[in-house]
């Protein structure tokens, strides 16, 4: 790992390509965008890829990680479970601690397994116990479509209506972000018939980053369980997952994680809950105690943690793309991405601003500790078409109806030039 950089938060951001160069000569972590395969257009120029939040780009490690595993395939077939050189059996164990590190959990109550949505269904066969007083769930209004359509079957399974047991969690009129004084109005007057509040701990459409120990506190103090869905936080924010105090959390690892399209999900388990035998769950073989998992005896015995919500064994060709991203993390620091982040961040904000454009608006929050990387751009009067330009301009971003251009620069392979160059374009399009 890096040594720990200084801050660099710099206030005095300064217009003109100069300023971005010297930025980038200037980052000790410049470096690490070699290490990653930057799409090019069709003259072989880098594209100036935004959508980090969406699918990380492929460090150029990946594939070395991948081989490997497919030549101890190649070579040993089922020993390598054992005699691999990185043994399959357990191999998801190689994944924990960075991935601990990275969510700010303890590792035994992180694990990866299974994709994201099937690990919100499984989370909430625990934490969500309805009962006929006690049987809503809260979530945010616009929640991703999967989060909103999970919580809603799991409400049917039960027996529940799916409109009167969902309370969105919703911004006021004219506004965009979801204001916490409503948060409490809501658990005054429903507090007590709340069974599960989840919450994506940084939406995906404003790139809000919720205050998750709030959140969790208002919820336990109203005795509700409390989940986040952190797919657009992990590698991006630092989560403090145990400090939170959460009940769980999930996320995937194809977006700020670089593992790969439809790659497996993290989840974790607060520490209260890792010895918890009466936690009502879905079980298989690779829930069951390591120690006696194949003597395959009748009698189930559960192990602990985060890794007793596990099923299967796990894709190990996934996991080794995983592996890969995270050896990537491990080396640049995660502070040390969080501290550029804010950097990149603030100098995007700070050229948007500069537009002096009335029709542009930033709808992200613009506390830098109530965001990430992303910035949500309101564009009035747009229309996709701005989208296709932008496209046409070698600028990659994703376009949200009916106004919203995201664009996420990640500080692991996006430069100060990058950002330049997009907010340039953004102008002669505009
Ligand atoms: C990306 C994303 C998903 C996608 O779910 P998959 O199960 O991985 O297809 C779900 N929820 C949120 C909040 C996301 O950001």
């Amino acid at each position: 790992m890096l040594d720990n950089l200084k801050p660099t938060i710099l206030s005095n951001y300064q217009l003109g390509l100069e300023f971005a160069q010297q930025q980038d000569q200037n980052d000790p972590l410049s470096e690490f965008r070699n290490q990653f395969h930057i799409p090019k257009d069709k003259d072989g120029n880098p594209l100036i890829y935004m959508t980090g939040n969406s699918l990380g780009l492929q460090p150029k490690i990946t594939k070395t990680y991948l081989v490997e595993e497919l030549e101890d395939w190649a070579n040993l077939g089922v020993e390598g479970h054992t005699e691999g050189k990185h043994p399959w059996l357990h191999y998801h164990e190689f994944l924990t601690d960075t991935m601990a590190t990275i969510v700010g959990a303890k590792p035994i109550e992180v694990v990866v397994m299974n994709s994201l949505t099937a690990n919100l269904h499984l989370m909430m066969v625990s934490f969500y116990k309805p009962t006929a007083k006690r049987y809503k769930i809260l979530i945010e209004a616009d929640a991703f479509p999967s989060d909103k359509y999970a919580v809603e079957s799991q409400l049917r399974h039960h027996g529940y209506d799916e409109k009167k047991g969902l309370i969105l969690w919703k911004a006021r009129d004219g506004e965009e972000l979801a204001n916490y004084d409503d948060l409490e109005a809501i658990f005054e007057e429903q507090g007590d018939e709340i069974a599960l509040v989840m919450i994506g701990g940084v939406n995906y459409y404003t790139g809000q980053f919720f205050d998750l120990k709030r959140i969790t506190q208002l919820g336990h103090v109203n005795g509700c369980m409390v989940g986040f869905d952190c797919a657009h936080g992990a590698g991006n924010v630092p989560l403090k997952l145990h400090e939170s105090g959460a009940d769980f959390a999930i996320w995937c690892t194809y977006k700020y994680l670089n593992s790969g399209p439809g790659s497996l999900s993290g989840a974790f388990v607060h520490e209260r809950h890792a010895h918890n035998k009466d936690l009502n769950r879905f079980t298989g073989w690779w829930s069951h105690n390591k120690e006696t998992r194949f003597k395959m005896r009748d009698e189930f015995d559960q192990l602990p943690g985060a890794e007793g919500w596990q099923l299967s064994n796990p894709p190990i060709l996934s996991m080794a793309a995983i592996r890969a991203s995270l050896d990537v993390f491990k080396k640049a620091g995660f502070e040390n991405l969080c501290k550029k982040s804010k950097h990149l961040t603030g100098y995007f904000e700070f050229l948007i601003n500069q537009l002096n454009n009335p029709n542009i608006k930033i709808i992200t929050p613009s506390n830098p500790k109530e965001r990430g990387c992303q910035l949500s751009i309101q564009v009035k009067q747009a229309d996709k078409s701005l989208h296709h330009k932008l496209t046409e301009a070698g600028v990659i971003t994703d376009w949200r109806e009916p106004d919203v251009i995201r664009c996420a620069p990640v500080p692991l392979y996006n430069s100060f030039q990058d950002i330049y160059y997009l907010v340039e374009r953004l102008k002669t399009i505009l």
